[in-house]
């Protein structure tokens, strides 16, 4: 590879390629570490529901501003869980935008109720609380906003919506933590938070894990029952639960990162802003931060007519790129027989043709976000 590199370095001038995620630079940096602290938890042996378990709880609890956080196998047990915690199953309706990762809407599938699928705002990709609204039935228990690509929804009226209709909140903050709401944290701005911690978001482990914030104290005894076989005292099991526990190993592997996400949300912040300076306004549609939101940029998305022919671009000049997501839900095989996938979806369909993703993670360096603006200026 370095041969041909070479080669066409000589010919072309430059070709500097830029990767739309290198998640080996981030662990790479940290090895030392991380393994030090494996290294003690193999001397503790304490692999679950242990000592660094607890102490990720606290932190991410404190960061959140949250009262209570419950450490879980994944962000998809973390919504599955805290829609069983408010008892919602066979009957019951829960909203949830179409335009968001599959994981958002499965969990309610999972426990036998319906999701109602509802389309998204076009400038934030976010819930839309006027059709949030409509979607309302005397069935609807819970709506799940989901703070996409690193924005928060529009809380405070989908808050008041939820409260005058007294339907619970939970938040997918699957790929917002460190993002806030009129200056609030998300994940404990409704009734529960839900996070996860999968190797890509901004705050990644070294696998699978998740967890739920709250500052209800009943909803977090019950969820931590749920997630241990439903047992609030151990050997003796009140209701069916599940064997859904943050590993103790990626506790500490996310202990060493937590001290570093603010900081790597910033880095995220700066690289938007160099995007905003660069790229040609006129030609793509950036993205908008909303008012009262902090944006934390798990993605930085813009919008082309001709992201199909924008994107190939960018590959055939080394610039990495991604779609997330290229099909909403209501077109998903499995979600397809809902009764709501019938509706007219405009916004979220036209997203799904329009959106690219461009590389924005923290360790990308100031040269190679130089060179994607100019790879995408020359388009
Ligand atoms: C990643 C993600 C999830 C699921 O989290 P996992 O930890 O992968 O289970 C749920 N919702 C959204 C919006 C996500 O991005």
């Amino acid at each position: 590879m370095k041969k041909e590199k070479n080669t066409k370095q000589k010919k072309t001038g430059k070709i500097q390629k830029v990767p739309f995620l290198n998640l080996r630079a981030q662990n790479q940096a940290l090895e030392k570490d991380l393994l030090i602290t494996i290294q003690q938890v193999i001397r503790n042996s304490r692999f679950i529901l242990g000592p660094e378990t607890k102490a990720l709880e606290q932190e991410v609890a404190l960061f959140c501003q949250a009262k209570h956080a419950i450490g879980v196998n994944s962000g998809t047990d973390a919504l599955m869980l805290a829609l069983k915690a408010l008892n919602i199953g066979p009957g019951d309706e829960v909203i949830v935008p179409d335009y968001t990762f599959i994981a958002t809407a499965t969990p309610v599938l999972m426990l036998g109720a319906t999701p109602v699928l509802v389309d998204i705002e076009p400038e934030t990709f976010t819930l839309d609380p006027e059709l949030v609204l409509r979607a309302i039935t005397s069935k609807t228990k819970a709506i799940i906003p989901v703070h996409l690509y690193g924005q928060p929804a529009d809380m405070s009226r989908i808050l008041k919506i939820a409260r005058s209709k007294k339907i619970a909140v939970i938040e997918d903050a699957a790929q917002s933590l460190g993002s806030a709401w009129q200056g609030r944290p998300v994940g404990a701005l409704g009734d529960m938070g839900c996070i996860s911690f999968f190797p890509t978001k901004n705050l990644g482990a070294l696998g699978d894990a998740g967890m739920v914030v709250t500052n209800s104290a009943r909803l977090a005894k019950r969820l931590r029952s749920l997630r241990d076989h439903g047992a609030e005292v151990k050997y003796c099991h009140t209701e069916l639960g599940y064997n859904t526990r943050l590993d103790e190993i990626q506790a500490a592997a996310l202990r060493v990162k937590l001290p570093l996400l603010k900081h790597w949300n910033d880095r995220r912040k700066s690289i938007a802003a160099a995007y905003a300076r660069g790229l040609p306004g006129s030609a793509l549609e950036l993205p908008l931060v909303r008012k009262h939101a902090e944006h934390v940029y798990h993605q930085y998305v813009v919008r082309s007519k001709k992201r199909d022919a924008l994107q190939a671009y960018a590959t055939r000049h080394g610039i990495g790129t991604a779609v997330h997501y290229p099909r909403p839900l209501h077109q998903q095989p499995v979600l397809a027989k809902l009764p709501s996938a019938r509706k007219k979806f405009p916004h979220s369909e036209k997203a799904a043709k329009e959106i690219l993703c461009l590389p924005i993670a923290p360790e990308c360096t100031d040269q190679e976000i130089k060179r994607v603006i100019e790879v995408i200026k020359s388009f």
